[in-house]
């Protein structure tokens, strides 16, 4: 039976973040992802002008994984109406709460545009109350034509890819692709015999350093700063990076490789969010379930303080050096990370420590750039710390990688889809899969609509 889909790009193109795709088959119509836009300004007009496709109209939505590009825009398609079915695995459900609730907190201090009517608890409530988990390799009937199953992306916890099959054909939206091996999950999972593919291309034209040795890179931060007597600061993302720290901190502490000295998580959302991975212990690799069986506790060593509230936050600069103090946000554009750098950055015993994507603009890139003052939070603030970047911890796969990735699935590929990558990025992993495997690729542009055989 030769039948027809189709899908229509309607955010992530020419853009990493904003993910949002149409995926129409047997009458029914699947959104995969609904994410915002990031980089700019949250109340941009492209996050909450209107969807170009009538939310009430929605069957499935299927989130890919818990990142706020990738569902941040879920609280305006309910407002609008959407009440279909939530479809995702079991962590991404647990770990969107907190993500939502989070986003609502930021923009509730937005004061530029009226979002309190869109970013709503109960639109949030609404959401968990259509949402529905499944475990990994699990076989969704939708029609009887037409199944959905999750794949391990290994991007964060919970990160799935969906692979739809319909009739004889196979058609596998990926999410973001982790950047295997990771210190806690399993490896992206290998998937057979896709016809199309509408694949992620973040480093499509970069590829990372080593990433052998990014733990010995962090040891030497710590015990450098550590013999100086100061305090290290590490910006970090709230999900997965910061339990990713936690875990080798972990690792160092036990293993007697840094002294035991006060290493503070400073951030609300990372101790909520690290709570929800101690749940789900059984998604973890093999290594980190090996230590969990040995009884260790990974992310809980000597010298670990967690601070909730602000005031135990304020209470960090009352503790004598060397410390550590890991907060939030992982560009140092907001979030506790601000009030600590402005006390920090002047003093040059003290160590800045970058092991996340640092997007133009921002304090980060230009302390990453090596500028010798910078303005945080309306503040200009002298740097005179040593500034230290560690790039192996991405959680994106790299260019190579994701060139093998689409080697080992080569077989049947009739189409491969460039998306959520800036232009250069997606164009040049299409000129690649092109030269390289000579395969049919494109990078679609936003509102493209195309037609699949199957
Ligand atoms: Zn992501």
């Amino acid at each position: 039976m030769t039948n027809r889909a189709r899908i229509t790009f309607c955010g992530g193109t020419g853009s990493v973040t904003g993910a949002n795709f149409l995926f129409e088959a047997d009458g029914q119509k699947i959104l995969i992802d609904c994410g915002l836009t990031q980089g700019t300004k949250l109340a941009d007009d492209i996050n909450w002008s209107p969807f170009i496709y009538d939310p009430k109209s929605i069957d499935i939505l299927f989130v890919t994984h818990a990142h706020v590009d990738h569902l941040g825009r879920i609280p305006k398609l309910i407002k609008e109406g959407f009440r279909g079915k939530i479809y995702s695995t079991l962590p991404t459900k647990s770990l969107a709460q907190p993500m939502l609730e989070d986003t609502m907190m930021i923009l509730s201090k937005n004061t530029e545009m009226d979002l309190d009517l869109i970013y709503t608890k109960e639109n949030i409530d609404i959401a968990l109350s259509l949402w529905q988990g499944f475990e990994y390799h699990h076989s969704i009937k939708i029609t009887d034509n037409l199944t959905a199953e999750f794949y391990n992306a290994g991007h964060i916890l919970g990160s799935m890819m969906v692979l739809f099959k319909y009739n004889d054909k196979k058609i596998l939206f990926t999410g973001d692709l982790g950047n295997s091996p990771s210190p806690l999950l399993p490896d992206t999972e290998k998937v057979l015999g896709v016809d199309y593919l509408i694949m992620e291309s973040v480093y499509g034209d970069r590829n990372h350093e080593s990433r052998n040795d990014r733990r010995k890179f962090l040891e030497e931060a710590i015990e450098d700063n550590h013999k100086r007597k100061g305090t290290l600061i590490i910006p970090t993302f709230s999900l997965e990076r910061s339990q990713e720290l936690l875990f080798e901190l972990n690792e160092l502490v036990e293993g007697n490789r840094i002294p035991v000295m006060p290493i503070f998580l400073d951030s609300p959302l990372a101790i909520r969010l690290t709570e929800v991975f101690k749940q789900y212990k059984d998604y973890f690799n093999e290594n980190a379930q090996k230590a969990l069986s040995s009884g260790d506790h990974l992310f809980d060593f000597p010298g670990l303080h967690a601070t909730l509230k602000s005031e135990e936050s304020k209470m960090i600069a009352n503790v004598a050096n060397p410390k550590v103090v890991i907060a939030g946000s992982g560009m140092s554009s907001g979030g506790r990370v601000v009030h600590h750098e402005r006390h920090y950055l002047p003093d040059p015993n003290n160590t800045l420590l970058l092991t996340g994507y640092q997007a133009v603009g921002t304090p980060g890139r230009l302390i990453q750039e090596g500028v010798k003052m910078v303005r945080i939070s309306n503040e200009y603030v002298n740097v005179r710390a040593h500034v230290v970047t560690i790039s192996g911890y991405s959680g994106h796969k790299d260019s190579d990688g994701l060139l093998n990735f689409v080697e080992e699935m080569q077989e049947n590929l009739q189409k491969v889809f460039v998306v959520m990558g800036e232009p250069k990025s997606a164009l040049f992993l299409v000129q690649k899969l092109r030269d390289n495997l000579g395969i049919d690729a494109y990078a679609p542009e936003q509102g493209d609509s195309v037609l699949l055989v199957c």
